[in-house]
């Protein structure tokens, strides 16, 4: 199909764009890297585009990641689109633009952005009061008494966050079961998921300045879906008292692309009513800031192509905002690049748990695939996450898939 004949309805239509890294296989890798807009099942070689149109932006597009883009601020993120969209939508740029679409399927896509630090938190209430009852099943609330308070995190490890489509090795490490006299070393047997949205930072922050709640769309310039990889089992055992370490850092999986905020006001909501009163820096109660703080994506987990969950991101407690504020409250600065997970968005029903360790209840209860029963990964298993969100006129606005299978060390 041609590039610019998108079926109307189409979730990646003309408003979404958003944005990725791709290459033509077999041409001079990785100089060839370049940035690319997606169209329906065409990818827009967007640097090239500009050029042949005259376009300022052609040196921000041009590059082979998207962080000059994302350092460039709102203003221009906002510019870029605009002119996208009107080179998209306004028959008269069809035959300029025609040489510069890409069918999806000849390219190759990369990991979109060069990652800066990154940050996972733990947003959703459902999810958190699932692992307390799992992991603590003793404690008089499932909830620790921090969580409706600050929104819990951990800094975890930028270089392993690969790109959709890469290949997860299991991970070796310590495990030790409670009822176990010592801890033996080997595969992780608890192979998890975790479904959740990653954030990305564009505009940096100055070292020992806060960014305020209301200041989130100034730094953040989009979103895209996140799978952090858990090993319950070497979890289980290295977490007290630090938190996730080796258990986390082996591979987290994003997206090819990133979508931008600006696609999604439709998709904008309020968060759940707050139960506790937040300190000032974290209340979005007081004011509306500049619309609600929440984000209405549905997505979708699927195992081997089964559709196991349906977690709703629009449940989750926390939000973008909030973490943004508390992760720099301290005056920790943000760069260009950082990214942030949500945490496993998990929603209230049993269909709409985004982990394995929760649909299963720690294994207690397999899931019933085609293929078999599952309670945690076997090696050759494919999750993929996917999602879209309300757009405008009832049109969806898609979320790139973010997928990998499992392989053993010795694959
Ligand atoms: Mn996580």
């Amino acid at each position: 199909m041609p590039p610019f004949d998108v079926p109307e309805g189409d979730p990646f239509g003309p408003h979404n764009l958003p944005y990725g890294v791709f290459s033509i296989p077999g041409s001079r890798e990785p100089s060839n890297r370049t940035v690319g807009v997606r169209l329906g099942d065409h990818v827009l070689d967007a640097g090239a585009a500009a050029h042949a149109l005259g376009s300022p932006y052609a040196s921000l597009l041009a590059q082979p990641t998207l962080n000059p883009l994302l350092a460039a601020g709102r203003t221009a993120w906002s510019d870029v689109r605009r002119a996208l969209t009107a080179w998209v939508t306004v028959p008269s740029h069809r035959e300029a633009l025609e040489p510069f679409f890409h069918p999806l399927s000849s390219v190759t896509l990369h990991l979109p952005f060069e990652v800066a630090d990154y940050v996972d938190f733990y947003a959703s209430e459902n999810h958190a009061r699932n692992v307390g009852q799992i992991f603590r099943p003793d404690a008089a609330d499932s909830l620790t008494p921090n969580w409706k308070h600050l929104p819990i995190g951990y800094h975890g490890r930028s270089g392993t966050v690969v790109v959709s489509g890469t290949d997860v090795v299991r991970p070796s490490g310590q495990r030790k079961a409670p009822a176990d006299a010592a801890p033996v070393f080997g595969p992780s047997v608890r192979l998890d998921i975790e479904a959740e949205v990653g954030f990305v930072v564009g505009v940096p922050s100055e070292l020992g300045a806060p960014v305020a709640l209301g200041d989130f769309r100034e730094h953040v310039f989009g979103l895209c879906l996140l799978n952090d990889w858990s090993a319950r089992d070497i979890q289980a055992w290295e977490y007290v008292p630090l938190g996730p370490f080796l258990g986390k850092s082996f591979a987290t999986s994003v997206s090819a692309w990133i979508t931008p905020l600006d696609a999604l006001e439709e998709a904008r909501v309020a968060p759940p009513e707050r139960t506790h009163e937040l300190l000032p820096y974290l209340d979005d109660t007081k004011d509306a800031q500049d619309g609600p703080g929440g984000y209405d994506l549905r997505i979708s987990v699927a195992v081997n192509g089964h559709v196991v969950s349906e977690p709703p991101f629009s449940t989750m407690y926390w939000t973008a905002a909030q973490q943004l504020a508390h992760m720099t409250v301290n005056g920790a600065s943000l760069r260009t690049g950082d990214l942030y997970g949500s945490g496993t968005v998990s929603g209230p029903a049993e269909r709409e748990r985004g982990s394995l360790l929760e649909l299963t209840w720690n294994g207690r209860d397999p899931l019933e695939l085609p293929d078999g029963k599952r309670t945690f990964l076997e090696d050759g298993d494919v999750v993929t996450l996917s999602a879209w969100a309300p757009g405008p006129d009832g049109v969806r606005v898609g979320l790139g898939e973010v997928t990998g299978r499992v392989v053993g060390r010795d694959a």
